[in-house]
């Protein structure tokens, strides 16, 4: 008889949290329930329609075979005019690669440089993905906690306790998913001013969410730093700034030999992404963001809407965040209440369980992030579906006993 049997490294990974919502949410929605997903990471908004072009056009021209591994000399081109223009960083055609997402990026970065018992600095809240990629690549995730008091920004001295010997890579993401904290050119600098005393860490700047910001100026670390440049992977992507989450394009920069391997590890799995993407990102990147402030406004409006709504129901507070798309709300005053059918909210998962089975709304609880009693509400969704939710959220929240 045959017996399922998965190899052991799947012990080390459990499934997205995120994706776990939508596919309960999917479930509600095809069991006739009409449903609203807070708990996604993604832009409503279209593909901006030149870029969208650019696409079709490469389909038509024939563009459809494979490229070279890391993208077409084109696309890497414009990544360095992007990081040059931009971030003030200048790489060569040997330090860029290009990816099927930001995520890919980061996964293969740390296979191609973790060994068993290496240590990753993450700073919680953060990114679900990271610890489980870590565990991947047989790391050890060294979570340094954030605190709402601190703006959920990694405080220099909590940076410099967690280095050991054994760090690998500090992992920075700013704007942050999910508290969307931005660090100023100060804050970065207190952090590169700790990791230029540790010179075995690498540092890995998360930048995928550099355009999603209400007015404060963007950094990141090699920019701020330029001596931490021949240790620091600077990942981004077209997901979240050109709201082309489906195109799957996320890019790099960074050292040769640590491109080098992104590149190996990239040939024996998923060779170039793909070729009619890679087109459309080149018309992305180089057709500029003259777009994004009508999409910051209708965002800022969002963030304001849901913000409001909060501030009405008992027992949720929420401070206002400086980039990204995501409220990160406080719902630890929920804790001790009870539903209609008399269940007890202890925690922040049981509120977020509370909100989809009475609210039929989505949203992802705090400790997926690691950040228990918190809760993330993705308000990239249409202003009336939004206004929908938070009304069903303030009608479920006033039935808690
Ligand atoms: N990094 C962060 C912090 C994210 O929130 C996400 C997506 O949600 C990614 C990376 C991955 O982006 P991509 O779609 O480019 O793989």
């Amino acid at each position: 008889m045959f017996t399922p049997q998965l190899a052991q490294r799947m012990r080390r990974v459990r499934p997205s949290p995120t994706a776990e919502i939508s596919d309960k949410v999917r479930a509600l929605t095809a069991a006739g329930h009409s449903v609203i997903n807070l708990g996604e990471g993604e832009l409503d908004f279209p593909t901006p329609a030149h870029i969208a072009q650019a696409g079709i056009d490469a389909i038509n021209a024939g563009e459809t075979k494979y490229t070279a591994v890391p993208g077409s000399a084109r696309l890497k081109q414009a990544i360095i005019d992007k990081f040059d223009r931009e971030n003030g960083l200048n790489y060569s055609a040997a330090e860029v690669i290009a990816g099927a997402g930001a995520k890919q990026l980061i996964f293969n970065a740390l296979m191609a440089t973790v060994n068993p018992g290496d240590e990753v600095i993450v700073a919680a809240p953060y990114w679900v993905s990271y610890p489980d990629m870590v565990s991947l690549a047989e790391g050890e995730t060294r979570i340094v906690q954030c605190l709402e008091a601190d703006g959920w920004k990694l405080q220099p001295a909590a940076l410099e306790a967690a280095i050991t010997e054994r760090t690998r890579w500090v992992l920075l993401n700013s704007p942050n998913n999910p508290t969307g904290a931005l660090y100023s050119e100060a804050e970065i600098r207190a952090l590169t001013d700790v990791l230029l005393r540790h010179e075995h860490v690498l540092v890995l700047a998360d930048d995928i969410y550099e355009h999603t910001r209400f007015g404060q100026p963007f950094f990141t670390p090699a920019q701020v730093e330029p001596r931490l440049l021949p240790r620091t992977l600077t990942v981004n992507g077209l997901s979240k700034a050109f709201s082309m989450t489906g195109w799957r394009i996320g890019y790099a920069g960074g050292p040769k030999w640590l491109v080098d391997a992104l590149q190996v590890l990239q040939s024996q799995s998923t060779s170039n992404p793909s070729s009619i993407s890679q087109a459309a990102a080149i018309a992305a990147l180089d057709g500029g963001t003259g777009f994004i402030n009508d999409w910051i406004d209708q965002l800022a409006g969002r963030r304001d809407r849901v913000l409001v709504s909060i501030e009405r129901v008992a027992g949720l507070t929420c401070a206002m965040p400086e980039g990204a798309f995501y409220l990160f709300v406080n719902c630890q005053g929920m804790y001790g209440k009870q539903t209609p059918d008399g269940k007890v909210i202890a925690n922040d998962f049981d509120f977020a369980s509370y909100l989809l089975d009475a609210a039929k709304v989505g949203t992802v609880h705090g400790s997926a992030f690691g950040a228990p009693g918190y809760l993330r509400i993705a308000y990239a969704v249409d202003d009336r579906v939004l206004d929908e939710a938070c009304q069903r959220i303030e009608v479920a929240c006033g039935q808690l006993g």
